[in-house]
Protein backbone atom coordinates (compact mmCIF):
# COMPACT_ATOMS: atom_id res chain seq x y z
CA UNK A 1 0.00 0.00 0.00
CA UNK A 2 1.29 3.19 -1.06
CA UNK A 3 2.07 5.44 1.88
CA UNK A 4 -0.55 8.46 2.15
CA UNK A 5 1.84 11.99 1.35
CA UNK A 6 1.50 15.61 0.52
CA UNK A 7 4.03 17.23 -2.21
CA UNK A 8 5.03 20.47 -1.80
CA UNK A 9 6.43 22.58 -4.76
CA UNK A 10 9.46 25.27 -3.26
CA UNK A 11 10.95 25.37 -0.78
CA UNK A 12 10.84 29.38 0.84
CA UNK A 13 8.41 30.53 3.91
CA UNK A 14 5.96 28.87 3.15
CA UNK A 15 6.77 25.92 1.19
CA UNK A 16 9.20 24.65 4.50
CA UNK A 17 6.30 25.84 6.64
CA UNK A 18 3.79 23.68 4.78
CA UNK A 19 6.08 20.90 4.79
CA UNK A 20 6.78 20.76 8.53
CA UNK A 21 2.97 21.18 9.49
CA UNK A 22 2.01 18.20 7.75
CA UNK A 23 4.93 15.99 8.51
CA UNK A 24 4.65 16.96 12.07
CA UNK A 25 1.29 15.53 11.24
CA UNK A 26 2.25 12.23 10.73
CA UNK A 27 1.88 12.29 6.89
CA UNK A 28 5.03 11.73 4.52
CA UNK A 29 6.22 15.06 2.30
CA UNK A 30 8.06 15.54 -0.53
CA UNK A 31 9.12 18.94 -0.60
CA UNK A 32 10.56 20.02 -4.47
CA UNK A 33 12.99 22.94 -4.39
CA UNK A 34 14.46 24.37 -7.87
CA UNK A 35 17.68 25.36 -5.93
CA UNK A 36 20.49 24.94 -6.93
CA UNK A 37 19.73 23.30 -9.71
CA UNK A 38 18.00 26.46 -11.35
CA UNK A 39 18.56 29.44 -9.22
CA UNK A 40 16.19 32.95 -8.98
CA UNK A 41 17.13 36.71 -10.02
CA UNK A 42 17.39 36.98 -6.25
CA UNK A 43 18.31 33.81 -4.34
CA UNK A 44 21.97 33.95 -3.06
CA UNK A 45 22.12 30.42 -1.52
CA UNK A 46 20.41 26.63 -1.76
CA UNK A 47 19.19 26.79 2.05
CA UNK A 48 15.58 26.64 2.21
CA UNK A 49 13.51 29.41 3.63
CA UNK A 50 15.89 32.16 2.63
CA UNK A 51 15.35 35.89 3.62
CA UNK A 52 15.90 37.58 -0.05
CA UNK A 53 15.83 40.83 1.32
CA UNK A 54 15.19 42.36 4.66
CA UNK A 55 15.89 40.52 7.88
CA UNK A 56 13.48 41.99 10.24
CA UNK A 57 10.31 39.77 10.55
CA UNK A 58 8.77 43.11 11.81
CA UNK A 59 7.07 44.01 14.90
CA UNK A 60 6.89 41.20 17.43
CA UNK A 61 4.64 43.01 20.37
CA UNK A 62 0.60 42.61 20.73
CA UNK A 63 -0.28 46.01 19.55
CA UNK A 64 0.98 44.98 16.11
CA UNK A 65 -1.13 42.86 13.98
CA UNK A 66 2.15 41.24 13.00
CA UNK A 67 2.91 40.85 16.45
CA UNK A 68 -0.33 39.10 17.43
CA UNK A 69 0.18 36.93 13.91
CA UNK A 70 3.72 35.43 14.93
CA UNK A 71 2.19 34.57 18.28
CA UNK A 72 -0.51 33.11 16.56
CA UNK A 73 1.96 31.09 14.62
CA UNK A 74 4.06 29.95 17.73
CA UNK A 75 0.78 28.58 19.32
CA UNK A 76 0.36 26.41 16.20
CA UNK A 77 3.70 24.80 16.83
CA UNK A 78 5.69 27.28 13.84
CA UNK A 79 9.49 26.34 12.47
CA UNK A 80 9.53 29.21 10.91
CA UNK A 81 8.67 30.86 14.09
CA UNK A 82 11.24 28.73 15.80
CA UNK A 83 13.65 29.15 14.03
CA UNK A 84 13.60 32.75 13.80
CA UNK A 85 13.30 33.04 17.69
CA UNK A 86 16.54 30.96 17.87
CA UNK A 87 18.31 33.46 15.71
CA UNK A 88 17.46 36.81 16.68
CA UNK A 89 19.47 39.74 16.77
CA UNK A 90 18.87 42.65 18.21
CA UNK A 91 16.03 45.24 16.63
CA UNK A 92 14.01 47.02 18.86
CA UNK A 93 10.84 46.31 19.09
CA UNK A 94 10.75 43.97 15.84
CA UNK A 95 12.20 40.27 15.58
CA UNK A 96 15.06 40.28 12.91
CA UNK A 97 17.24 37.24 12.41
CA UNK A 98 20.54 36.81 11.40
CA UNK A 99 19.45 35.32 7.93
CA UNK A 100 22.29 32.57 7.22
CA UNK A 101 21.50 31.30 10.89
CA UNK A 102 17.66 31.47 10.19
CA UNK A 103 17.68 29.61 7.03
CA UNK A 104 20.19 26.73 8.28
CA UNK A 105 18.25 26.40 11.33
CA UNK A 106 14.90 25.48 8.75
CA UNK A 107 16.80 23.53 6.66
CA UNK A 108 18.12 21.26 9.55
CA UNK A 109 15.00 20.98 10.94
CA UNK A 110 13.43 19.30 7.16
CA UNK A 111 16.11 17.37 6.52
CA UNK A 112 16.26 15.51 10.00
CA UNK A 113 12.51 14.89 9.90
CA UNK A 114 12.23 11.68 8.95
CA UNK A 115 8.62 11.91 6.89
CA UNK A 116 10.19 14.54 4.92
CA UNK A 117 11.97 13.92 1.48
CA UNK A 118 13.68 16.98 -0.26
CA UNK A 119 14.24 16.95 -4.17
CA UNK A 120 15.98 19.24 -5.62
CA UNK A 121 14.32 20.10 -9.14
CA UNK A 122 12.33 22.76 -11.22
CA UNK A 123 8.58 21.89 -11.90
CA UNK A 124 7.87 22.55 -14.64
CA UNK A 125 3.73 22.27 -14.95
CA UNK A 126 1.26 22.02 -12.23
CA UNK A 127 1.35 18.22 -11.36
CA UNK A 128 -2.49 16.54 -12.53
CA UNK A 129 -4.21 14.65 -9.53
CA UNK A 130 -2.03 12.57 -8.14
CA UNK A 131 -2.81 8.84 -8.66
CA UNK A 132 -2.50 7.88 -5.33
CA UNK A 133 -4.56 11.14 -4.19
CA UNK A 134 -1.72 13.12 -2.78
CA UNK A 135 -2.64 17.11 -2.15
CA UNK A 136 -0.26 19.37 -3.95
CA UNK A 137 0.90 22.94 -2.14
CA UNK A 138 2.32 25.33 -4.66
CA UNK A 139 4.56 27.66 -2.63
CA UNK A 140 7.02 28.85 -5.79
CA UNK A 141 7.18 32.74 -4.40
CA UNK A 142 7.42 35.69 -5.90
CA UNK A 143 10.03 34.73 -8.63
CA UNK A 144 7.86 31.19 -9.72
CA UNK A 145 10.15 30.16 -12.89
CA UNK A 146 8.58 30.96 -15.93
CA UNK A 147 7.53 27.62 -16.92
CA UNK A 148 5.28 26.73 -13.95
CA UNK A 149 3.76 30.63 -14.14
CA UNK A 150 2.75 29.73 -17.41
CA UNK A 151 0.81 26.71 -16.39
CA UNK A 152 -0.79 28.12 -13.40
CA UNK A 153 -2.36 30.75 -15.60
CA UNK A 154 -3.53 28.25 -18.26
CA UNK A 155 -5.06 26.72 -15.22
CA UNK A 156 -6.77 29.47 -12.77
CA UNK A 157 -7.83 30.61 -16.12
CA UNK A 158 -6.66 34.32 -15.88
CA UNK A 159 -3.76 36.75 -16.68
CA UNK A 160 -0.87 36.40 -13.23
CA UNK A 161 -0.44 40.43 -12.17
CA UNK A 162 2.70 41.01 -12.33
CA UNK A 163 4.36 44.85 -10.56
CA UNK A 164 7.86 45.31 -9.23
CA UNK A 165 9.03 45.74 -5.09
CA UNK A 166 12.64 46.98 -4.59
CA UNK A 167 15.37 45.87 -1.87
CA UNK A 168 17.35 47.84 0.34
CA UNK A 169 20.76 48.57 0.35
CA UNK A 170 23.38 46.58 3.23
CA UNK A 171 26.08 48.50 4.47
CA UNK A 172 29.73 46.78 6.52
CA UNK A 173 29.34 47.90 9.81
CA UNK A 174 33.35 49.08 9.76
CA UNK A 175 32.58 51.81 7.11
CA UNK A 176 29.87 53.86 9.14
CA UNK A 177 31.30 56.50 10.60
CA UNK A 178 30.21 56.15 14.30
CA UNK A 179 31.24 60.15 15.33
CA UNK A 180 27.76 60.76 13.02
CA UNK A 181 25.53 58.56 14.06
CA UNK A 182 23.76 57.37 17.64
CA UNK A 183 22.26 54.54 18.73
CA UNK A 184 18.58 53.90 20.08
CA UNK A 185 15.62 52.27 19.25
CA UNK A 186 12.29 54.65 18.70
CA UNK A 187 10.63 55.66 21.83
CA UNK A 188 13.68 53.58 23.53
CA UNK A 189 11.85 50.44 22.23
CA UNK A 190 14.76 47.91 23.03
CA UNK A 191 14.95 43.99 22.75
CA UNK A 192 14.46 43.03 26.41
CA UNK A 193 18.23 41.75 27.29
CA UNK A 194 16.53 38.64 28.29
CA UNK A 195 15.28 37.54 24.45
CA UNK A 196 19.00 38.29 23.13
CA UNK A 197 20.03 35.45 22.02
CA UNK A 198 23.66 36.34 23.78
CA UNK A 199 25.45 38.98 24.65
CA UNK A 200 28.44 40.91 23.67
CA UNK A 201 28.65 38.58 20.67
CA UNK A 202 24.99 39.70 19.08
CA UNK A 203 27.25 42.61 18.30
CA UNK A 204 27.51 46.06 19.27
CA UNK A 205 24.51 46.34 21.74
CA UNK A 206 25.85 48.93 24.06
CA UNK A 207 22.03 48.80 25.97
CA UNK A 208 21.52 52.26 23.94
CA UNK A 209 19.01 50.72 21.51
CA UNK A 210 19.47 48.26 18.40
CA UNK A 211 19.26 51.19 15.40
CA UNK A 212 21.93 52.97 14.27
CA UNK A 213 20.76 56.33 13.13
CA UNK A 214 22.26 58.75 11.13
CA UNK A 215 21.29 62.43 12.00
CA UNK A 216 20.02 65.16 9.06
CA UNK A 217 19.24 68.60 9.78
CA UNK A 218 17.33 70.21 7.23
CA UNK A 219 20.50 71.59 4.69
CA UNK A 220 21.87 68.23 4.69
CA UNK A 221 18.00 66.31 4.06
CA UNK A 222 18.06 69.30 1.47
CA UNK A 223 20.82 68.25 -0.23
CA UNK A 224 19.96 64.31 -0.05
CA UNK A 225 16.93 64.91 -1.35
CA UNK A 226 17.86 66.98 -4.42
CA UNK A 227 20.25 64.14 -5.25
CA UNK A 228 18.00 61.69 -4.66
CA UNK A 229 15.18 62.80 -7.11
CA UNK A 230 18.11 63.97 -9.89
CA UNK A 231 19.53 60.34 -9.57
CA UNK A 232 19.50 58.61 -12.93
CA UNK A 233 16.71 55.28 -12.10
CA UNK A 234 17.95 51.34 -13.73
CA UNK A 235 15.73 50.71 -16.86
CA UNK A 236 13.02 48.85 -15.46
CA UNK A 237 11.12 47.26 -18.79
CA UNK A 238 7.66 48.77 -18.89
CA UNK A 239 9.03 50.86 -15.97
CA UNK A 240 5.75 53.06 -17.00
CA UNK A 241 3.23 50.03 -16.02
CA UNK A 242 5.36 48.99 -13.00
CA UNK A 243 3.22 49.13 -10.01
CA UNK A 244 4.77 48.88 -6.82
CA UNK A 245 3.11 47.60 -3.31
CA UNK A 246 2.58 50.66 -1.17
CA UNK A 247 4.48 49.34 1.45
CA UNK A 248 7.03 48.88 -0.57
CA UNK A 249 7.91 51.69 -2.57
CA UNK A 250 11.50 52.97 -3.75
CA UNK A 251 12.83 55.73 -1.87
CA UNK A 252 12.89 57.44 -5.22
CA UNK A 253 9.21 57.09 -5.93
CA UNK A 254 7.83 58.63 -2.55
CA UNK A 255 10.78 61.35 -2.72
CA UNK A 256 8.99 62.26 -6.30
CA UNK A 257 5.36 62.28 -4.37
CA UNK A 258 6.69 65.49 -2.16
CA UNK A 259 10.04 66.84 -0.63
CA UNK A 260 8.66 66.10 2.66
CA UNK A 261 7.36 62.67 1.81
CA UNK A 262 10.24 60.79 3.17
CA UNK A 263 10.32 62.88 6.67
CA UNK A 264 7.34 61.16 7.16
CA UNK A 265 8.14 57.66 5.89
CA UNK A 266 11.28 55.97 5.91
CA UNK A 267 13.09 59.00 7.38
CA UNK A 268 10.76 60.40 10.45
CA UNK A 269 12.49 61.31 12.78
CA UNK A 270 9.76 61.07 16.07
CA UNK A 271 10.57 59.05 18.62
CA UNK A 272 14.55 59.92 18.42
CA UNK A 273 16.23 62.13 19.99
CA UNK A 274 20.18 62.59 19.01
CA UNK A 275 22.09 62.69 22.47
CA UNK A 276 24.72 65.27 21.32
CA UNK A 277 21.99 68.34 20.30
CA UNK A 278 18.76 66.80 22.67
CA UNK A 279 16.80 67.44 19.95
CA UNK A 280 14.61 65.91 17.51
CA UNK A 281 16.32 65.68 14.33
CA UNK A 282 15.13 66.93 11.20
CA UNK A 283 15.30 63.61 9.12
CA UNK A 284 16.92 60.52 10.06
CA UNK A 285 17.89 57.46 8.33
CA UNK A 286 17.71 54.61 10.59
CA UNK A 287 20.36 51.29 10.16
CA UNK A 288 19.78 47.98 11.55
CA UNK A 289 21.97 45.37 11.89
CA UNK A 290 21.69 42.40 9.53
CA UNK A 291 23.92 39.59 10.80
CA UNK A 292 24.65 38.15 14.40
CA UNK A 293 28.11 39.26 14.26
CA UNK A 294 27.24 42.88 13.58
CA UNK A 295 28.71 43.23 10.37
CA UNK A 296 26.59 44.06 8.04
CA UNK A 297 23.33 46.95 8.75
CA UNK A 298 20.55 47.11 6.11
CA UNK A 299 19.16 50.74 5.53
CA UNK A 300 15.61 50.58 6.86
CA UNK A 301 12.77 51.34 4.38
CA UNK A 302 15.50 52.10 1.61
CA UNK A 303 14.33 49.87 -1.11
CA UNK A 304 15.81 51.70 -4.48
CA UNK A 305 16.11 51.08 -8.14
CA UNK A 306 18.79 53.43 -8.72
CA UNK A 307 21.56 52.44 -10.99
CA UNK A 308 24.10 51.44 -8.80
CA UNK A 309 26.67 53.47 -9.28
CA UNK A 310 24.34 56.67 -8.35
CA UNK A 311 23.41 54.47 -5.73
CA UNK A 312 26.22 55.06 -4.18
CA UNK A 313 26.82 58.84 -4.70
CA UNK A 314 23.57 59.67 -3.24
CA UNK A 315 23.46 57.48 -0.14
CA UNK A 316 27.25 58.46 0.72
CA UNK A 317 25.75 61.61 1.52
CA UNK A 318 23.67 60.67 4.20
CA UNK A 319 25.76 61.55 7.42
CA UNK A 320 27.52 58.86 8.68
CA UNK A 321 27.25 56.90 5.54
CA UNK A 322 30.40 59.03 3.36
CA UNK A 323 32.99 56.43 3.17
CA UNK A 324 29.89 53.58 2.96
CA UNK A 325 30.78 50.11 1.47
CA UNK A 326 27.99 48.49 -0.45
CA UNK A 327 27.68 44.62 0.73
CA UNK A 328 24.59 44.72 -1.48
CA UNK A 329 22.97 47.35 -3.40
CA UNK A 330 19.21 47.93 -3.39
CA UNK A 331 17.25 46.72 -6.32
CA UNK A 332 14.08 45.96 -8.37
CA UNK A 333 11.99 42.22 -9.26
CA UNK A 334 9.34 40.68 -10.15
CA UNK A 335 6.43 39.87 -8.04
CA UNK A 336 4.26 37.36 -9.17
CA UNK A 337 0.74 35.90 -7.76
CA UNK A 338 -2.72 34.96 -8.30
CA UNK A 339 -5.90 36.63 -8.04
CA UNK A 340 -6.73 34.54 -4.37
CA UNK A 341 -10.80 35.80 -4.13
CA UNK A 342 -11.41 34.57 -7.62
CA UNK A 343 -9.48 31.63 -7.34
CA UNK A 344 -8.74 30.23 -3.54
CA UNK A 345 -11.18 29.16 -0.88
CA UNK A 346 -10.44 30.26 3.37
CA UNK A 347 -8.64 26.46 3.63
CA UNK A 348 -6.14 28.03 0.80
CA UNK A 349 -7.38 25.29 -1.39
CA UNK A 350 -8.36 26.12 -5.06
CA UNK A 351 -11.81 26.44 -6.10
CA UNK A 352 -11.54 24.22 -9.12
CA UNK A 353 -9.45 21.54 -7.27
CA UNK A 354 -9.75 20.56 -3.77
CA UNK A 355 -6.56 18.59 -4.01
CA UNK A 356 -4.38 21.61 -4.93
CA UNK A 357 -3.67 24.07 -2.69
CA UNK A 358 -1.52 27.84 -3.02
CA UNK A 359 0.39 29.37 -0.82
CA UNK A 360 2.92 31.95 0.18
CA UNK A 361 3.28 35.41 -2.24
CA UNK A 362 2.12 33.97 -5.32
CA UNK A 363 -1.37 32.77 -3.18
CA UNK A 364 -1.64 36.91 -2.81
CA UNK A 365 -0.60 37.54 0.60
CA UNK A 366 2.97 40.01 0.93
CA UNK A 367 5.30 39.71 3.16
CA UNK A 368 8.21 36.59 5.04
CA UNK A 369 5.35 36.18 8.29
CA UNK A 370 2.47 36.63 6.10
CA UNK A 371 3.43 34.12 3.40
CA UNK A 372 4.82 31.54 6.47
CA UNK A 373 1.28 32.14 8.02
CA UNK A 374 -0.46 30.55 4.81
CA UNK A 375 1.96 28.12 4.67
CA UNK A 376 0.98 26.76 7.90
CA UNK A 377 -2.33 26.86 6.98
CA UNK A 378 -2.21 24.73 3.35
CA UNK A 379 0.24 22.30 5.14
CA UNK A 380 -1.95 21.34 7.96
CA UNK A 381 -5.16 20.83 5.79
CA UNK A 382 -3.09 18.84 3.40
CA UNK A 383 -2.06 16.70 5.71
CA UNK A 384 -5.86 16.66 6.83
CA UNK A 385 -6.83 15.74 3.18
CA UNK A 386 -4.49 12.73 3.73
CA UNK A 387 -6.04 11.80 7.00
CA UNK A 388 -9.44 12.02 6.01
CA UNK A 389 -10.26 15.07 7.98
CA UNK A 390 -12.11 18.16 7.05
CA UNK A 391 -9.80 21.30 6.05
CA UNK A 392 -9.82 24.07 8.54
CA UNK A 393 -10.11 27.81 8.32
CA UNK A 394 -9.24 29.85 12.00
CA UNK A 395 -12.17 32.31 12.87
CA UNK A 396 -11.91 36.27 11.43
CA UNK A 397 -11.22 37.22 14.49
CA UNK A 398 -7.65 36.16 14.54
CA UNK A 399 -5.30 37.29 12.24
CA UNK A 400 -4.19 34.21 10.97
CA UNK A 401 -7.77 33.53 9.90
CA UNK A 402 -8.05 36.76 8.88
CA UNK A 403 -5.63 36.72 6.45
CA UNK A 404 -7.13 33.87 5.08
CA UNK A 405 -10.60 35.37 4.36
CA UNK A 406 -9.38 38.52 2.61
CA UNK A 407 -7.37 36.75 0.18
CA UNK A 408 -10.22 34.59 -0.46
CA UNK A 409 -12.97 37.05 0.35
CA UNK A 410 -11.60 40.34 -0.97
CA UNK A 411 -12.70 42.20 -4.28
CA UNK A 412 -11.32 40.40 -6.69
CA UNK A 413 -11.44 43.46 -9.23
CA UNK A 414 -9.05 45.82 -7.50
CA UNK A 415 -7.05 42.94 -5.25
CA UNK A 416 -3.71 43.86 -3.78
CA UNK A 417 -1.50 41.37 -1.80
CA UNK A 418 -1.91 42.40 2.06
CA UNK A 419 0.54 42.89 4.78
CA UNK A 420 -1.82 41.74 7.76
CA UNK A 421 -2.92 44.99 9.38
CA UNK A 422 -5.79 45.10 12.63
CA UNK A 423 -8.27 46.71 9.58
CA UNK A 424 -8.72 43.09 7.88
CA UNK A 425 -9.37 41.26 11.33
CA UNK A 426 -12.67 41.26 12.20
CA UNK A 427 -13.81 44.36 14.15
CA UNK A 428 -16.44 43.98 17.38
CA UNK A 429 -18.69 46.41 18.93
CA UNK A 430 -17.53 45.45 22.45
CA UNK A 431 -13.87 46.46 21.45
CA UNK A 432 -12.37 49.82 23.34
CA UNK A 433 -12.74 52.46 21.47
CA UNK A 434 -9.21 54.32 21.93
CA UNK A 435 -6.61 52.50 19.58
CA UNK A 436 -3.64 51.05 21.75
CA UNK A 437 -6.66 49.55 24.06
CA UNK A 438 -8.77 48.40 20.80
CA UNK A 439 -4.91 46.92 19.59
CA UNK A 440 -4.58 45.25 22.98
CA UNK A 441 -8.06 44.04 23.45
CA UNK A 442 -8.21 42.45 19.91
CA UNK A 443 -4.94 40.26 20.46
CA UNK A 444 -6.12 39.35 23.48
CA UNK A 445 -9.68 37.99 22.15
CA UNK A 446 -7.45 36.70 18.66
CA UNK A 447 -5.67 34.65 21.36
CA UNK A 448 -8.35 33.55 23.07
CA UNK A 449 -10.49 32.66 19.77
CA UNK A 450 -7.46 30.67 18.42
CA UNK A 451 -6.82 28.29 21.69
CA UNK A 452 -10.89 27.74 21.35
CA UNK A 453 -10.40 27.24 17.65
CA UNK A 454 -7.75 24.77 18.45
CA UNK A 455 -9.42 22.44 20.46
CA UNK A 456 -12.83 22.36 18.49
CA UNK A 457 -11.66 22.05 15.37
CA UNK A 458 -9.14 19.43 16.38
CA UNK A 459 -5.46 21.24 15.47
CA UNK A 460 -2.76 20.27 17.92
CA UNK A 461 0.25 22.65 17.62
CA UNK A 462 2.95 20.70 14.81
CA UNK A 463 4.51 18.75 16.73
CA UNK A 464 2.23 17.55 19.18
CA UNK A 465 -0.24 15.09 17.54
CA UNK A 466 -3.57 16.05 15.55
CA UNK A 467 -6.53 14.74 17.85
CA UNK A 468 -9.38 13.32 15.69
CA UNK A 469 -11.73 15.98 13.87
CA UNK A 470 -14.62 16.30 11.92
CA UNK A 471 -14.22 13.50 9.20
CA UNK A 472 -13.25 14.85 5.69
CA UNK A 473 -16.95 15.14 3.29
CA UNK A 474 -16.77 12.73 0.33
CA UNK A 475 -14.64 13.90 -2.55
CA UNK A 476 -16.78 15.67 -5.24
C1 LIG B 1 13.42 40.68 -4.01
C2 LIG B 1 12.36 40.52 -2.98
C3 LIG B 1 12.49 41.19 -1.79
C4 LIG B 1 11.52 41.02 -0.78
N1 LIG B 1 11.71 41.64 0.40
C5 LIG B 1 10.88 41.38 1.43
C6 LIG B 1 11.15 41.93 2.72
O1 LIG B 1 12.13 42.62 2.92
N2 LIG B 1 10.29 41.65 3.72
C7 LIG B 1 9.20 40.86 3.54
O2 LIG B 1 8.46 40.63 4.52
N3 LIG B 1 8.91 40.34 2.32
C8 LIG B 1 9.72 40.57 1.26
N4 LIG B 1 9.45 40.05 0.02
C9 LIG B 1 8.18 39.39 -0.22
C10 LIG B 1 8.03 37.95 0.32
O3 LIG B 1 7.80 38.00 1.70
C11 LIG B 1 9.21 37.06 0.04
O4 LIG B 1 9.32 36.89 -1.34
C12 LIG B 1 9.05 35.66 0.67
O5 LIG B 1 10.25 34.96 0.50
C13 LIG B 1 7.87 34.90 0.10
O6 LIG B 1 7.86 33.59 0.60
P1 LIG B 1 7.45 32.39 -0.37
O7 LIG B 1 7.64 31.14 0.40
O8 LIG B 1 6.12 32.67 -0.93
O9 LIG B 1 8.47 32.46 -1.58
P2 LIG B 1 10.12 32.15 -1.61
O10 LIG B 1 10.62 32.37 -0.23
O11 LIG B 1 10.60 32.92 -2.73
O12 LIG B 1 10.11 30.61 -1.89
C14 LIG B 1 9.72 30.08 -3.13
C15 LIG B 1 10.67 28.96 -3.49
O13 LIG B 1 10.18 28.26 -4.62
C16 LIG B 1 11.25 27.93 -5.47
N5 LIG B 1 10.71 27.76 -6.82
C17 LIG B 1 10.25 28.70 -7.69
N6 LIG B 1 9.78 28.12 -8.81
C18 LIG B 1 9.93 26.78 -8.66
C19 LIG B 1 9.63 25.66 -9.48
N7 LIG B 1 9.08 25.80 -10.67
N8 LIG B 1 9.94 24.43 -9.01
C20 LIG B 1 10.51 24.25 -7.79
N9 LIG B 1 10.82 25.29 -6.98
C21 LIG B 1 10.52 26.53 -7.41
C22 LIG B 1 12.22 29.09 -5.32
O14 LIG B 1 13.53 28.72 -5.64
C23 LIG B 1 12.05 29.44 -3.84
O15 LIG B 1 12.98 28.79 -3.02
C24 LIG B 1 10.38 40.21 -1.01
C25 LIG B 1 10.25 39.58 -2.25
C26 LIG B 1 11.24 39.71 -3.21
C27 LIG B 1 11.10 38.98 -4.49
Amino acid sequence: MLTPRVVIIGGGLAGSEAAWQAASRGVAVTLVEMRPVRPTAVHQTDGLAELVCSNSFRGDKLDNAVGLLKEEMRRLGSLVLRAADASRVPAGAALAVDRHAFSRAVTEALAAHPLVSIERREVDAVPAPDADGAPIVIATGPLTSDALSADIVRLVGREHLAFYDAISPIVLADSIDRTRVFRASRWDRSLAPAAQPSGPACGVDDGQGDYLNCPLDQQEYDRFYDALVAAESATVHDFDKAQFFEGCLPIEVMAHRGRDTLRYGPMKPVGLTDPRTGRTPYAVVQLRQDTLAGDHFSLVGFQTQIKWGEQARVLRLIPGLEQAEFVRFGMVHRNTFINGPTVLRETWQTRVRPDLLFAGQISGVEGYVESAASGLLAGTNAARLVLGLEPVAPPRTTAIGALAYYASHADPATYQPSNITFGIIQASPDLPRKKLARKLATSERALADLEAWMRVAGVAPAGHGEPAGRPAPAAP
